[in-house]
């Protein structure tokens, strides 16, 4: 389990890191905001663990931006006893637990271990945007009341898709994920499965739950 943690104290970071790694996490540690948001969003974690004073962007607006992205890593915020206010706040913005400082290396360890089993278990069964929901363990896809019928590659475009809403995908990562190849510009295939899926996902809906983002790729509407 590879764990990011996002606090500026040296000490603080320093101590987690040996504790977790001692039970056998892989840690990335950043002592800056502005780094630590570039990792989370470059990088894949199976949970933050995040600092909310810190030099350049703080906590709060790290998970905030994460969240605006859909971006669905579990994030548990370390928090001061007087932050009481950040602490609600940083809930509200979807955040998945808190720890107050000073804490036990065994309670973040336990933690941890609850919200990325809450994270695994739910991208384990049935992936939901908008009305569109994705079985992952009978493969069934419905559009509202719809049974959507989807080929192999179809169903596994869009599960990609719909794994993270938000976050845009480009046609290179569509193709290394579902096609386990590099990416030839020269090949319209990733362009000829979105124009498939649109058929049978979003035709006849108001709501179109596939997006192109011009020049980039291609995501799920984010959930509102
Ligand atoms: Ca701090």
């Amino acid at each position: 389990m590879k764990v990011l943690v996002i606090e500026d104290e040296k000490k603080i970071a320093s101590f987690i890191r040996k504790g977790l790694e001692a039970q056998g996490f892989v840690v990335d540690v950043c002592h800056h905001g502005d780094d630590g948001y570039l990792m989370a969003t470059t990088q894949p974690f199976d949970a933050l663990v995040l600092d909310i004073m810190l030099p350049g962007r703080d906590g709060l607006s790290i998970l905030r931006n994460l969240r605006e992205r859909g971006h669905p890593v579990p994030v548990i915020l370390l928090t001061a006893r007087s932050e009481l206010n950040e602490r609600l706040e940083g809930l509200n913005l979807g955040a998945d637990d808190y720890l107050t400082k000073p804490f036990f290396i065994e309670e973040l360890v336990a933690r941890l271990h609850v919200v990325t089993r809450r994270a695994s278990g739910a991208s384990h069964s049935i992936l939901a945007v908008g009305d569109l929901t994705v079985n992952l363990l009978t493969r069934e896809v419905k559009r509202g009341d719809f049974a959507v019928e989807l080929t192999a590659r179809e169903f596994e475009l869009l599960e990609h898709l719909a794994r993270s809403p938000g976050r845009v995908l480009t046609r290179a990562q569509i193709c290394e994920r579902v096609w386990n190849y590099d990416f030839d510009p020269g090949t319209n295939l990733v362009e000829v499965y979105i124009q498939r899926l649109r058929k049978k996902i979003d035709a006849g809906f108001d709501n179109k739950l596939i997006e192109t983002i011009r020049g980039v790729g291609y995501r799920m509407k984010p959930d509102k």
